[in-house]
């Protein structure tokens, strides 16, 4: 049996860090779509060109190719545990086309951490977020400073301010996020699969708390 894990919550509130952390230590691969995209557009892929144009305004890209790059990589071998979903689903449609695909692999989604905060203080959040362009590991200029500013703590690597961190597209991500993808809490809670963890606390006592969710889940 495979384990399905989804992330859930508004933009800025560390989803990606702690899914990293997540992968670690339950040995499931970290599946985030807007690294896949970010990954294509460095390749300059169709796919890549594409997904940018939206991504630069903060609005989500079409379902219909969002859907078939999460299937593609979840196909792959390395997801055969399962996987962490950090970034997906983020519309109804896709929790729908989601819910099907992981019927084809004999699988469902096993459990949703919500790490809640009020989405509009986020912004300064995330507008100090840098992230590294190797690999990309996320620090914060006040709340998680890498020790030598500009440069990754884990590989040396340059960081780099996301285009899409930038003020005015995190305010039109955070107004998508409330319109189009918290319908989700409701989706997952009436499936008795969500389970809230406060996303205000320091960054290590999230992660403790998710450790202790998903335990009971990853096999
Ligand atoms: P993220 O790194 O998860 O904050 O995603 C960055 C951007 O990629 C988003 O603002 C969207 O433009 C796009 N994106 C990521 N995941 C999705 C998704 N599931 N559906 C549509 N667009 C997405």
């Amino acid at each position: 049996m495979s384990t399905y894990i989804v992330l859930l919550g508004p933009p800025g509130v560390g989803k990606g860090t702690q899914a990293k952390t997540l992968a670690e230590q339950t040995g499931l691969v970290h599946v985030s779509s807007g690294d896949l995209f970010r990954e294509n557009f460095k390749n300059q892929t169709e796919l890549g060109k594409l997904a940018k144009s939206y991504m630069d305004k903060g609005e989500l890209v079409p379902d219909d190719v969002t859907v078939a790059m999460i299937k593609d990589r979840l196909a792959r071998p390395d997801c055969k545990a399962g996987a962490i979903l950090d970034g997906f689903p983020r519309t109804p449609a896709q929790a729908e086309a989601l819910h099907k695909m992981l019927a084809g692999f004999k699988g469902d989604v096993d459990l949703v951490p919500f790490i809640n905060a009020d989405p509009k203080v986020l912004i300064e959040r995330i507008c100090g977020r840098w992230t590294c362009k190797a690999n990309g590991h996320i620090y914060h200029e006040k709340f998680n400073p890498p020790k030598v500013a500009g440069k990754c703590d884990i590989d040396g690597s340059e960081l780099y301010q996301r285009e899409d961190d930038k003020v005015e597209t995190v305010t039109n991500r955070i107004k998508v996020y409330i319109e189009q993808t918290s319908p989700l809490i409701d989706y997952y809670r009436a499936q008795n699969k969500l389970v809230e963890i406060d996303g205000t606390q320091p960054i290590e006592k999230v992660t403790g708390a998710l450790l202790s969710v998903t335990r009971k889940v990853a096999r």
